[in-house]
């Protein structure tokens, strides 16, 4: 929208000329080629996601029966496989490709890494299992050793299956049995089936030109290598880059969190840049345990609930939390009050996010000024877009590492790395030598479930389900698909959608489906699946109720909203949620759950 020639009043006209200016950078970034810029990490690219950090044992192949088979062993299969326990049923095996549980954490073992959302309510299981966070925004070890501490509490080792990758997973309607077959020549069956592959589960490289012609060393930051690199995951020096010469391509969350850890290391570091990402305070500090001690029983559910009443617009007395992201829904809440004679109706609402994310977005590009030495890397920091166009970052040390003068800002203005060669990279017409280069470059999120998940999932009378969502997710609470019986799916999507702390979504599909099996055992039921009219209806009601995530026109291109394209019905479909959003949802599928009736499934 261009700046008009109408006089506008000066809070007005600011807004105009930033909103003209956030055009103007989103066009700068917009590709035709959407997703199809990222390189599938297949083939020549396969050894990108191997796994760097545990030798796969030798074992002779599964032939065998399992009552629930879990595929992932993040905290989708971990809190899955905790329910299912709790209520009983014992007999749950999780199938992971890496070599131990723990999922994006087991992966993501870059220095720095650590969560973004405060650990009391990102930890699962907190009160089960008796652990104090060390930190409000724990490191990433922290986190593995949470994932493992949840595995042992549980028994979940006993029965998994690790190092091992589903290739196949087929239902077998006469036997009434999932078959699963996998790279290890695994062939198991299972009365049902939990698929929890995440997100941001697969690495994606970007199509540069010549990406395969660099002869010095490279990886994703998802598979980083210490033996080069020398340090470890908990941030000690990478001593064996003190004479190297290291470009990261990207400047997403993970860029943010290890370049810190780079510019104390290399030799020469260049940050190769083509969006800059938000950076707002971090204020992290140490857990008091004296404080811990005086949490009553039941506080974990009190601030899981307290936290997204207040993250999703709700009023509450008090912000157990008090986070970036209880912040930014704090500002608006409080732009609403200021404001009575705009009343409280949505446009109010929009209004009121407009004016806390101009104030919000300027504050950040002011911190920029203040811990920039140099003005023109200060400029070439500065986000011009709304805070959650992208995934807001948080960070007490990564701006600042621009300030070592070893540590180098490559701007390219939206135009990306140029083309890689044997000993380098080219950006802005110029060539960089380069010892190392690390793809900071983020996951497949918007391509197909096949292309995620590294396996297809075929239902009854041969039916894939790629192939049922083709043109976008369909099912009935998120979780049940009509053809795929005893199958669950376990993700945010078509549910609740909290995508400020997935963790909350997940235990509560795993309640859910451990109040399922309980009823289907009970009542000696061999199949469970949805209606095909319980799935219409869901899906029918939240793509005509208007709440997704990532649909501003006005944003930068990135992957909460499919790289800036147009995603027609498919795009919604995937990234949609209840209507009345993650508290209402919650209620809901909670009370469905225990009035015992399991509306919409038929239990034969
Ligand atoms: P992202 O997808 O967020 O970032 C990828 C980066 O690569 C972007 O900066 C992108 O630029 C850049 N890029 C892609 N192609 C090129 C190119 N040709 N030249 C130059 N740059 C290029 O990946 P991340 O791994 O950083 O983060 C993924 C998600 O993982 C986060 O959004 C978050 O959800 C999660 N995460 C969570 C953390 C936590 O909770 N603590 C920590 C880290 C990650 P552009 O922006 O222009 O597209």
């Amino acid at each position: 929208m261009p700046v008009t020639d109408t006089v506008l009043p000066d809070d007005q006209l600011d807004r105009e000329a930033t909103l003209a200016k956030y055009l103007e950078e989103r066009d700068k970034r917009l590709r035709a080629e959407g997703n199809d810029q990222y390189i599938n990490v297949t083939d020549e690219f396969e050894h990108y996601v191997e796994d760097p950090y545990v030798e796969a044992v030798e074992r002779e192949p599964l032939n065998d029966e399992v009552t629930f088979a879990f595929i992932g062993g993040g905290f989708a299969g971990l809190l899955t496989g905790a329910k299912l326990k709790e209520a009983g049923i014992d007999d749950v095996r999780i199938i992971e490709k890496g070599g131990d549980f723990g999922g994006t954490w087991y992966w993501n073992r870059y220095p720095g890494a650590q969560c973004d959302t405060a650990a009391f309510i990102y930890l699962p299981l907190l009160e089960e299992t008796g652990h104090m966070p060390s930190e409000k925004y724990t490191h990433a070890p922290e986190i593995l050793e949470h994932c493992r501490r949840i595995g042992r509490h549980f028994d979940l080792y006993d029965n998994a299956v690790l190092s091992t990758e589903v290739t196949e997973l087929e239902w077998d309607d006469d036997a009434k049995r999932w078959i699963i077959r996998t790279n290890r020549g695994d062939e198991m069956r299972a009365k049902y089936v939990g698929v929890g592959t995440g997100p941001l589960h697969r690495p994606k490289l970007p199509g540069i030109e010549g990406i395969t012609s660099f002869k010095g060393h490279s990886f994703h930051t998802s598979r980083w290598d210490y033996d080069y690199t020398g340090g470890d995951p908990s941030g000690a020096l990478m001593e064996k880059l003190a004479d190297k010469r290291v470009g990261i391509i990207g400047t997403g969350a993970t860029a943010v969190q290890c370049v810190p850890h780079l510019a104390k290391a290399c030799g020469e570091l260049f940050v190769f840049q083509r969006t800059p990402s938000s950076i707002d305070i971090r204020n992290n500090h140490a857990i008091d345990p004296e404080w811990f001690a005086t949490l009553q029983p039941g506080w974990q559910k009190e601030w899981l609930e307290n936290f997204t009443l207040l993250q999703t617009g709700g009023f509450a007395d008090e912000d157990l939390v008090m986070d970036g992201w209880t912040d930014i829904s704090q500002r608006i809440r409080d732009k609403v009050v200021e404001h009575p004679e705009r009343g409280f109706g949505p446009e109010a609402l929009q209004q009121a996010y407009f004016d806390s994310d101009d104030e919000k977005m300027a504050e950040i590009r002011a911190r920029v000024d203040e811990i920039i030495a140099d003005p023109e890397t200060a400029e070439a920091l500065k986000p011009w877009y709304r805070q959650l166009c992208k995934r807001p970052c948080f960070h007490d040390q990564y701006l600042q590492a621009y300030n070592t003068p070893t540590a180098h800002l490559v701007h390219t203005d939206g135009k990306g790395v140029e083309r890689i060669d044997e000993t380098g990279l080219w950006a802005n017409g110029e060539h960089y030598e380069l010892d190392l280069i690390i793809y900071a470059s983020g996951f497949e999120v918007g391509t197909d479930f096949a292309r995620r998940s590294g396996f297809d999932m075929v239902g009854r009378n041969g039916l894939a389900l790629s192939e049922k969502w083709d043109e976008g997710m369909l099912s009935y609470h998120g979780t049940h698909v009509r053809d795929f019986p005893n199958a669950f799916i376990v993700g945010p999507s078509q549910a609740a959608n909290l995508i400020s702390n997935v963790p909350h979504n997940l235990t509560e599909r795993g309640n859910t489906i451990a109040a399922i099996i309980n009823h289907a055992e009970s009542v000696g039921a061999e199949v469970v699946e949805t209606t095909a009219a319980a799935e219409d209806a869901w899906v029918d009601r939240l793509e005509h109720g208007g709440r997704r995530f990532g649909g501003d026109p006005t944003c930068t291109p990135g992957y909460y909203n499919f790289e800036g394209q147009d995603a027609g019905r498919r795009g919604t479909l995937n990234s949609m949620g209840y209507p009345e959003g993650p508290v209402a949802y919650f209620e809901y599928i909670q009370e469905w759950r225990t009035t015992g009736d399991f509306e919409g499934l038929e239990f034969t």
